[in-house]
């Protein structure tokens, strides 16, 4: 095969993409005030405020929240079909997967040890406890000049890759939409996918994982496992920025 599997770099949004549901909003939904955690929910979605804005209000807005009943959301976390074989396939094949997650590692960890998938690699953000006991969320990838994620993707990207590799990104929602400008080869799905139909950035849309390791074979298969100019552009902007 003409690619070399090392140049190609995966990465994943975790709530939405490699679970089903999304952890966070479901957390809020069962122990918050619902109607104003609905609103918070679609601005967040829509980005009138940013995630960080967006984050802070759920946890303003909530009973409560304790590691028990992040416990209990976790647990009905499921993994996306396909994922445990895509997993397979990219260890077969020397990919290498990172995960990047605009929610919390506390239950990121947790699902992903349960789940046999301990050893990836995953950015997020973190909670911490405060002297009242009460858990906040800490920010430690804020980008210095963009103030709208809180976990900055892009700069994940741009860190996590060289400028000869060939990078990809698989996911759902809003937190998605800037990365994905910066990466080669989108697989989109949900909001992410209306993005990309909207912007035109060209994408494979995908419904499990299963879709996701057909599609990418073919890819490879075919050869067409390459650059994107405008992404190429964008991230040769960001390194000249330093
Ligand atoms: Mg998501």
């Amino acid at each position: 095969m003409a690619l070399d599997h090392s140049k190609l770099k995966v990465f994943i949004d975790f709530d939405g993409t490699i679970i089903t549901r999304d952890t966070g909003e479901e957390l809020f939904r069962r122990y918050g005030n619902k109607e104003i955690i609905e609103g918070i929910i679609a601005d967040i979605n829509l980005r009138t405020i940013s995630a960080r804005e967006g984050w802070s209000r759920l946890f303003e807005n909530s009973a409560d929240i304790t590691y028990e009943k992040i416990d209990a959301v976790a647990e009905d976390m499921q993994i996306r079909d396909g994922f445990r074989s895509f997993y397979e396939f990219a260890k077969a094949n020397d990919l290498e997967l990172i995960i990047l997650s605009d929610g919390f590692s506390y239950y990121i960890q947790k699902i992903l040890e349960r789940e046999n998938f301990g050893d990836l690699t995953f950015y997020s953000n973190k909670l911490s406890e405060g002297p009242d006991g009460k858990l906040f969320a800490e920010f430690p990838h804020t980008d210095e000049e963009c103030l709208f994620c809180a976990n900055c993707k892009r700069n994940h990207i741009i860190s996590n890759s060289a400028e000869d590799d060939i990078t990809m990104y698989i996911g759902n929602g809003s937190s998605d939409t800037c990365p994905v400008q910066f990466v080669d080869i989108i697989f989109a799905r949900d909001n992410l996918l209306r993005f990309c139909e909207i912007n035109r950035i060209s994408y494979n849309a995908f419904d499990t994982f299963y879709d996701v390791e057909n599609i990418l074979k073919t890819l490879l298969a075919k050869k067409r496992i390459k650059k994107r100019r405008q992404a190429e552009l964008k991230r040769k902007h960001i390194y000249s920025l330093g």
